[in-house]
């Protein structure tokens, strides 16, 4: 599972791989183990996967993909699956990743973000204070990538504080910096950019409209609602021959398991290995970063 790249256009973010780097990986996973999409979805639904069978992803239409790792797919004459959420294609910024993007170009690390996030004047100062202090740990332990901080800030994010509560933190954090459309420069491929990786062979797949952090906080009404307008967006744009998903955030429940279903999705991704035998609507999958603490 991939996401972010650096180079070109695109400034080096916490996780984003070079060119070379995906070469590496690509090598060192063994080229023979990969498979087109198409041949994944088949085989996954005739239950003729095998163990060593992989393939590779890419969530989030992010597009230093377009610009830095299909060259290098290209080059082995690999595809892989691209993973899209709808919402960046109709003008709506994704405030998630221009937060990440944001604290990336202007702070040292995750710390120095932290530092000033629980420090900025705001109405919610004190309910975040509190839920950190009380805050066990336990949110995204199956995420070992993610610092104790790290989780405490997802934490408070996702569960704590309501979107609208955590993006008014962060705009007027960012007033103090830059400017929201600045930052939004460069990030998000067009449909422009899908259309060639299709007839490149890659597979376009369901990610959701406005990649909730939490979809199974979610009614069961608001979660179809996300999927069936990013469906009409792709649908329309974009010939499907395989429906397929990856969970945004890696967050899903029973109702959105249905809500795929429904819509006819075929095969569905989440974003951790725990998942492993839990059937085509929770294929496991390993980020890219764990692929590169073996490679050391
Ligand atoms: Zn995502």
């Amino acid at each position: 599972m991939f996401h972010h790249f650096h180079g070109g256009h695109t400034q080096k973010i916490w996780g984003s791989l070079t060119a070379d780097r995906l070469a590496e990986i690509i090598e060192f996973v063994g080229l023979e183990r990969i498979l087109k999409p198409e041949e994944w979805v088949e085989r996954c639904l005739k239950g003729k996967l095998k163990e060593d069978d992989i393939c590779i992803t890419f969530d989030d239409c992010l597009l230093s993909q377009f610009e830095i790792a299909m060259p290098v797919l290209e080059s082995y004459n690999l595809k892989a699956f691209f993973f899209i959420y709808s919402a960046p294609f109709f003008g709506e910024l994704n405030r998630l990743e221009l937060y990440r993007f944001f604290i990336n170009r202007f702070f040292l690390d995750f710390n120095d973000f932290w530092e000033v996030f629980l420090s900025f004047n705001s109405p919610y100062r004190l309910i975040i204070q509190k839920a950190v202090e009380q805050f066990d740990g336990n949110y995204l332990k199956d995420f070992p990538i993610y610092s104790y901080k790290e989780r405490a800030w997802r934490y408070v994010r996702d569960v704590i504080l309501k979107r609208e509560q955590y993006e008014k933190i962060m705009d007027g954090l960012i007033a103090g910096y830059t400017e929201l459309d600045l930052l939004a420069q460069n990030i998000w491929m067009t449909n422009r950019h899908l259309q060639k990786l299709q007839k490149l062979g890659n597979l376009i797949g369901l990610h959701s409209y406005s990649h909730p952090t939490a979809m199974s906080l979610l009614s069961k009404e608001e979660q179809r609602k996300e999927y069936k307008r990013n469906f009409n967006h792709l649908s329309k744009e974009f010939f499907l021959p395989y429906l397929t998903a990856s969970h945004p955030s890696s967050s899903y429940n029973k109702d959105t398991l249905n809500v795929l279903k429904d819509i006819g999705v075929l095969i569905a991704f989440s974003a951790t290995m725990k998942t492993a035998g839990r059937g085509r609507y929770e294929l496991p999958r390993q980020e890219q970063r764990y692929v590169q603490e073996v490679m050391l």
